[in-house]
């Protein structure tokens, strides 16, 4: 990303043609640019996030240190786990995202050539819904989780990491564009929210809990209850005071912990098909997803609304 020249450009008093209709701009134009590009965003974080995983899996085999390799320490084989299971995470939620994407653009497609059936009219919105709701969720996670991996990939590399030796140092870089750009996290949690609110992640956690599972894949699949249960909790404590601030100021919390309960149920579903391949990271995942739905309920559970005003900046004249 360094290699692209990137500047401001401004434009002041340019004769300018509008293209397309008035008021739409926003809205409807700008708004479908982002969502392809955010779409785009969440593959680069993939792409980051796997080539981190294989450098550090790669040094963590060669290094040796107190008689023998990196790799055999807890420390290190632990944050080489989270990293598979969050990459894994990552490439799960941009594939079901891009099936939504593809599901209500050809509906949409097909409309440009006939009149949609009501079924199909139907199932476009349901599709439409869902990728309006997956694409800033997955573009919030997956770049966060792109940043956390190349992290731990130098933190892996030691030292050598920090130098420009080795390509780590290079994703630490990259990485850290793809939760600014296309919108900053904080504004993926604003476009989300409403699916929170709405109930839009609610029902599609229904949907994943209706999928059977191997008998073996069971106990996930009751932990992904709980969580789901607990981010129900979750949302109905922030919403019922109807305060816009105390909502925005537990966004965040909210759309990741739906965040892992729906990752969680991916990975789950991945595991069911190919155990060989996604049993772990499943594993793994889930535990990791669970500690952070429990540690979000914590934080709301034990403030109040009032403390909010602790947290508000003190603006001098
Ligand atoms: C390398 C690079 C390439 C880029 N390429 C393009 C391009 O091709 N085309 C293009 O148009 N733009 C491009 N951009 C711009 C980029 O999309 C913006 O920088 C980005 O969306 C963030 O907007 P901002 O810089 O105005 O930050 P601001 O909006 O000023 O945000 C500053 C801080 O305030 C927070 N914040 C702002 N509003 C809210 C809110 N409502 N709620 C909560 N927090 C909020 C943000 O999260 C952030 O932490 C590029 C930027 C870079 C660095």
């Amino acid at each position: 990303i360094k290699g692209a020249p990137t500047c401001e450009l401004v434009f002041k008093n340019a004769k300018a043609e509008l293209v397309g209709s008035r008021r739409m701009g926003l809205i409807k134009y700008v708004m479908s640019l982002m969502n392809g590009a955010r779409l785009g965003i969440m593959a680069q974080s993939v792409g980051i996030s796997e080539a981190a995983c294989r450098e550090a899996y790669n040094y963590a085999l060669e290094r040796r240190q107190f008689g023998k390799a990196i790799i055999e320490m807890p420390p290190v084989f632990e944050m080489l786990a989270n990293m598979r299971a969050k990459t894994d995470a990552s490439r799960t939620i941009l594939y079901e995202t891009c099936r939504f994407v593809d599901m209500y653009k050809i509906l949409e497609d097909i409309s440009r050539e006939r009149k949609l059936t009501p079924e199909e009219r139907d199932e476009m919105k349901y599709y439409s819904r869902l990728a309006d709701a997956f694409t800033p969720l997955g573009k919030g996670m997956t770049s966060e989780y792109a940043n956390q991996n190349a992290y731990d990939a130098i933190q892996i590399h030691g030292g050598s990491g920090y130098m420009k030796d080795y390509k780590c140092e290079r994703l630490y870089r990259d990485a850290r564009i793809t939760n600014i750009y296309e919108g900053t996290t904080q504004l993926q949690v604003v476009a989300a929210i409403r699916h929170v609110t709405t109930g839009t992640y609610l029902n599609r956690i229904r949907e994943y809990e209706a999928v059977p599972v191997l008998p073996e894949l069971e106990p996930l699949k009751r932990t992904l209850s709980k969580m789901a249960q607990m981010y129900e909790k979750l949302v109905e404590i922030v919403t019922s005071p109807k305060d816009e601030e105390y909502l925005d100021f537990h966004a965040r919390r909210l759309v990741e912990s739906a965040g892992h309960v729906i990752m969680g149920h991916l990975l789950l579903q991945d595991a069911n098909k190919e155990p060989e391949m996604f049993r772990r990271s499943a594993e793994v995942y889930i535990h990791y997803g669970q500690i952070e739905v429990v540690k979000n309920y914590n934080f709301v559970t034990k403030s109040r609304i009032e403390d909010l005003g602790y947290y508000k900046p003190v603006l001098s004249e």
